[in-house]
């Protein structure tokens, strides 16, 4: 039976014989991105390659997840590779797709690569041969918290309940018997690096909608009630509230208005924005969205419109398991060196790694050889083989170190992991902060019976 060394070097040289095939994959899937939820063409890629390897992937999963599970037929813990399937949205990007405007700027497209490099070397029978343990290797829909007014016409027609890939996976009762998770994700920068993070910001989603009156916009705006004007003064009372949070809260509130009006010459009667509140704690989080909704009702009440509030949980804040990135170390250090290695520091962006994490050990690591900006229209992969190979490889041993010798490392991981929350209380707590809510509008003083002047336009 190989020993740790051993087993490392055979996944090793067999992911090194797969690598052409892997990037050419992880090429592929940048060339045709897909946003949440209709990644379909990503999942079949992803299926079609497990299938190849030798693997059983069981696929439709939240819509569009794939599975793929390895029992060594020794009891142990069961560790879950993650790759997420989805893409952003971003037009102005060289690579974006000229219908959708989806690009894969966030890189999303590598993991799908380093996740399958991992079962390649995992799935290896003589690796598997001193494991103890499942390993399951899960293509996640929907990591990417956008176009909720589309993931809410899916909830409505009760395709889904939450509107993220891994929320789903872990309503489903995937994750269920899963002890300890790892993802790789992309970072812009260019170094041979692959450094586990520490923690995220966690979030809070709303998708609102001003209800006012249409009229002429030109000759009886006195007649109207300008939806436009209540969400302008909404944004303004928000951001009025700056002032109120606390360096430590890491606060992020960015709205966006995906619907300003439907003619120009017509008062807006029907506007909708869509909005993240971001915090590093839960409790940060629900106070900096009560002064949101304050803002938003503030909003309408000054102009006489409705607003109506839908709040979806978005992420938990994530916290990544300091023992499991030890362990990740050790693998990145063996074949990239020291200098490769280190921690991230808090991050304001969200992931729903953070709901991963507040339930098992988690470790999400992130890979350099990018360039650009993520989420922006600069943003690059300039080193296929570390984010694909290099970081496949540092998967598969962070997973040979957790299951081999009868899995004491993981054990011991899982035995010293305090859990904030078990999955039923978790999934209590998302459904806690799920609500719709309208604030009627409050009547405007009455507009004159005087006509509408004539002008046409
Ligand atoms: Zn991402």
């Amino acid at each position: 039976m190989p020993n740790i060394t051993e087993a490392k070097n055979i996944a090793y040289t067999a992911i090194d014989k797969q690598a052409s095939s892997l990037i050419d994959l992880s090429k592929e899937v940048w060339d045709h991105p897909e946003p949440g939820f209709r990644e379909r063409r990503t999942a079949n890629l992803t299926a079609g390659y497990m299938r190849k390897i030798g693997l059983e992937p069981r696929e439709n999963v939240a819509i569009t997840g794939v599975i793929a599970r390895i029992d060594t037929g020794r009891p142990g813990p069961h560790v879950a590779i993650f790759g997420e399937l989805d893409s952003l949205i971003v037009p102005e990007h060289r690579a974006a797709d000229s219908d959708t405007g989806a690009a894969h700027v966030c890189g999303h497209n590598i993991q799908v690569g380093n996740m399958l490099a991992a079962a390649v070397g995992l799935s290896q029978p003589e690796v598997l041969e001193s494991l103890s343990g499942v390993i399951s290797f899960m293509a996640v829909p929907a990591e990417e918290y956008i176009e909720i007014e589309y993931r809410e016409g899916l909830r409505d027609s009760g395709e889904l309940e939450f509107l993220a890939g891994k929320q789903e996976f872990i309503r489903l009762g995937e994750l269920d018997d899963v002890d300890i998770s790892l993802l790789t994700h992309a970072s812009p920068n260019e170094e041979r690096t692959l450094k586990a993070g520490t923690s995220h910001n966690g979030m809070i989603a709303k998708s609102v909608r001003f209800v006012g009156r249409s009229a002429h916009a030109g000759g009886a705006p006195h007649l109207g009630i300008n939806a436009l004007n209540a969400a302008n003064l909404a944004m303004q009372a928000i951001a009025l509230q700056r002032e109120t949070f606390l360096d430590d809260d890491h606060i992020r509130i960015h709205p966006i208005i995906t619907r300003g009006g439907a003619a120009v010459s017509s008062v807006p009667a029907n506007v909708t924005m869509e909005m993240f509140i971001r915090a590093a704690s839960i409790q940060a989080m629900k106070d900096a969205e009560k002064k949101v909704d304050q803002a938003l009702r503030a909003g309408a009440m000054a102009i006489g419109a409705t607003v109506e509030i839908s709040t979806s949980p978005g992420y938990m804040p994530s916290k990544f398991d300091p023992a499991l990135c030890d362990l990740y170390d050790e693998g990145v250090i063996e074949l990239l060196g020291d200098t490769a290695t280190g921690r991230m520091p808090h991050r304001t962006s969200s992931t729903d790694m953070g709901d991963v994490s507040v339930l098992m050990p988690t470790m999400q690591s992130y890979a350099g050889g990018a360039s650009g900006r993520t989420h922006s229209n600069g943003f690059e992969i300039t080193d296929w083989e570390l984010d694909v190979v290099d970081a496949g490889k540092a998967l598969a041993a962070a997973t040979i170190s957790l299951l081999i010798d009868d899995a004491s490392r993981g054990r011991k991981l899982i035995d010293d992991f305090e859990a904030p929350l078990t999955i039923s209380e978790y999934l209590a707590t998302l459904r806690g902060l799920q609500r719709f809510e309208t604030f009627e509008k409050f009547e405007p003083i009455p507009a004159s019976d005087s006509p509408e002047s004539s002008e046409p336009f």
